[in-house]
């Protein structure tokens, strides 16, 4: 199964562009800052990058150049301008195709296959990805294939809110709300404090993995490339 990286700091498209990926048989990781991408490239595989151009921390231009230095992957730029294409192709970005927002998210799918077919695909060894994280309500348990791990009820709660979402962004006011039901009163250093033992626990059984991000100013959200064993 093909791997794509989703770069797109509007949620709700990028939300849209998982479910459409995801439904066309895709996995898909997204993410929301450009300066998370280089390193996100050092540590997992993908097949394919769809990369938007304005992105906060660092400039999807830049970005792309960065990457063909280095790797040959894929590269499908968003724009949000069609005069702006003619500029890029001049630009000899080495991005393998264009697409122009608004677009239409059967032709990305689309867009996404003529691309994947044009290119051979060099990493048939299984990625990091290939794994399964079972979250046990029952037991407060987190399972993969090799390990399991208790957690807190709050941790447990942390992370089952988080993960049955990927990709949205849920706040500290949010996941205080959800998590202390009864309104006690807690601090935002609080849930930062029990997110901080949670990603502990995470990378002692998924190491070199981030699987909680930090958005400044934002929140928290869960990586979208791990689905639940049915
Ligand atoms: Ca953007």
């Amino acid at each position: 199964m093909n791997h794509i990286l989703i770069v797109e700091d509007e949620i709700k498209l990028a939300r849209l562009q998982m479910d459409y990926l995801n439904n066309a048989g895709f996995n898909t990781s997204v993410l929301i800052n450009g300066l998370d991408v280089l390193p996100w490239l050092q540590a997992n595989n993908t097949d394919l990058i769809i990369l938007d151009l304005m992105l906060p921390g660092r400039d999807g231009l830049d970005i792309c150049r960065e990457i063909r230095s280095f790797s040959t992957t894929p590269i499908i730029i968003i724009t949000a301008r069609i005069e702006e294409i003619d500029r890029l192709l001049g630009l000899e970005l080495g991005a393998d195709d264009y697409i122009c927002k608004p677009f239409s998210l059967r032709e990305m799918v689309a867009r996404v296959k003529v691309v994947l077919r044009r290119v051979p695909l060099n990493n048939s060894e299984p990625t990091q990805h290939n794994f399964n994280l079972i979250l046990d309500p029952y037991r407060f348990k987190i399972v993969t294939n090799e390990h399991e791990i208790e957690l807190t009820t709050v941790e447990f709660q942390l992370l089952q809110t988080l993960y049955e979402q990927p990709a949205r962004i849920f706040s500290r006011a949010k996941l205080m709300d959800l998590i202390y039901k009864d309104q006690r009163v807690v601090s935002d250093r609080t849930i930062d404090s029990h997110i901080k033992k949670l990603r502990k626990k995470l990378a002692e059984i998924l190491p070199n993995q981030e699987l909680i991000h930090s958005v400044y100013g934002a929140g928290y959200y869960f990586e979208s490339i791990i689905k639940a064993e049915d």
